[in-house]
């Protein structure tokens, strides 16, 4: 899928030599820049600002925010169908898929947890007044219960959560619809092949959409600079470090403990074995584009058996970004502060479910972890417009954070290993890579 991913989108215009990334910073600099100037030397009420700042920059740059927006109902919910029907029925769902499945969502709950108890220590999003230069009500949330907030994950009209955006009530829904059609096997081929497409065109719209990033973050930053000024840098920037605290935090702690105590692989050696796996997936920051590598790491350099290989990584890098999960996180704390909006314990857990389920329907390609999190903030009911300032310096981030995600899928599928005895020790425990003919068989049936 990496050949879709937006890294290739094709660029508005005809922009010279520079890939996409590129221009996305070159927008958030020139956006910065020019948004501080507007602030030093164009008065507030002068209509220069009223028409340019807050007219074409905050039209075009919400614009690209509702672009963002629009794609997000349709691609989770046919990327869930997909990976859910892609387990089809029988054994695959049995032992070794349940164990995997459990564990993948233990370590993104544990890295939502992480993340927003971090966001709570270093408070990224004090000190920003975002509420001031957009407009946005602080709607008091109906006061839901614990039992209500478990409650609302069940849809009672699927098209009525869609149209509401109830992101878990439609994750449910997705999977219980790919479980069934995986499980009809070819009595649902047609409508199994027709959520393929659509999933493929889902991805072809990100490009689309990515393709107008570099406009889009320029027009942010810039309508939001224009009117802190300098302000906004220093949140920023704690925001990207706590994420990235964050992010180390998993791999030292979270993994290294799963290492020891269920796989009972040293975790040093693990990582160095790992290293150049999570040198590629930073460079790609795609997991998908990744999956070779993993697979062909994990068995040849580790001695994970291509039985479970072959199945718990493509599993993993659709269903498990727990590296995403741990951005969302920060993000949520970062956005609540900046808007001065007050969060309780309801909306933790709230939160906690969303970014969890969001982990699954995040596709393993570039910049698809900043979709699905509009659908965190808006199960909080925090205004997306606290992306704008983000998406600007979330090149980087997603950088880190897939080379997180595909750690995870990586550890997950040594203790699914180890418990299963397909885990051969003498392959980990060897300085030189196993002979390359132990490589990816097909998967158990
Ligand atoms: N780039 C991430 C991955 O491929 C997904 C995301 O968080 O955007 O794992």
């Amino acid at each position: 899928m990496d050949e879709n991913t937006p890294q290739t989108a094709p660029r508005p215009g005809r922009l010279p030599k520079f890939g996409l990334t590129t221009w996305i910073f070159i927008g958030l600099l020139a956006g910065i820049l020019l948004g501080i100037a507007c602030n030093r030397w164009l008065p507030e009420e002068s209509a220069l600002f009223q028409a340019g700042v807050n007219g074409v920059f905050f039209v075009l740059g919400r614009g690209f925010v509702r672009l963002m927006q629009m794609l997000v109902v349709p691609l989770v919910f046919a990327s869930i169908v997909c990976g859910t029907a892609a387990l089809g029925s029988g054994t695959m769902l049995g032992r070794i898929g349940g164990t995997a499945i459990v564990l993948y969502l233990f370590t993104t709950l544990l890295a939502v947890c992480l993340a927003l108890l971090l966001g709570q220590a270093i408070n990224p999003g004090v000190g920003l007044d975002l509420g001031a230069i957009t407009q946005f009500e602080v709607k008091p949330a109906a006061a839901s219960t614990l039992a209500d907030t478990f409650l609302n994950i069940i849809p009672a009209n699927v098209v009525n959560a869609m149209s509401t955006g109830a992101m878990l009530q439609i994750i449910v829904a997705a999977m219980i619809l790919g479980y069934v059609i995986g499980a009809l096997g070819e009595e649902a081929r047609t409508v199994r092949q027709f959520f393929t497409e659509f999933n493929a065109i889902m991805m072809r719209m990100v490009l689309f959409v990515f393709a107008f990033a570099p406009l889009g973050v320029f027009c942010l930053t810039a309508h939001t600079f224009a009117n802190t000024g300098l302000a906004a840098l220093g949140p920023l920037a704690k925001y990207a470090s706590g994420t990235i605290l964050g992010l180390g935090l998993q791999l030292a702690l979270v993994y290294s403990l799963l290492l020891v105590l269920l796989a009972r692989l040293n975790p040093q050696r693990f990582f160095r074995k790992m290293l150049p796996v999570l040198g590629f997936a930073f460079s790609t920051s795609s997991s998908n584009a990744t999956i070779p590598l993993t697979m062909e790491t994990l068995e040849r350099k580790i001695g994970a058996s291509p039985r479970i290989t072959s199945f718990t990584i493509p599993l993993g890098a659709t269903i498990n970004m727990d590296g995403t999960a741990i951005m969302q996180g920060m993000a949520v704390i970062f956005t609540a502060q900046a808007f001065g909006v007050t969060l309780e314990f309801a909306d933790y857990l709230t939160v906690i479910l969303t970014a969890t389920m969001a982990s699954i329907g995040t596709a393993g390609v570039p910049g698809v972890g900043l979709i699905t999190l509009t659908m965190v903030f808006a199960s909080v009911n925090l205004p997306v417009e606290g992306i704008a300032m983000i998406m600007g310096i979330d090149r980087l981030i997603d950088m880190t954070r897939t080379a997180v995600n595909v750690t995870g899928d990586a550890v997950v599928t040594c203790c699914v290993a180890q418990r299963n005895g397909l885990l051969d020790r003498s392959v980990f425990d060897a300085d030189d890579p196993a002979p390359a003919a132990h490589t990816t068989s097909p998967a158990p049936q």
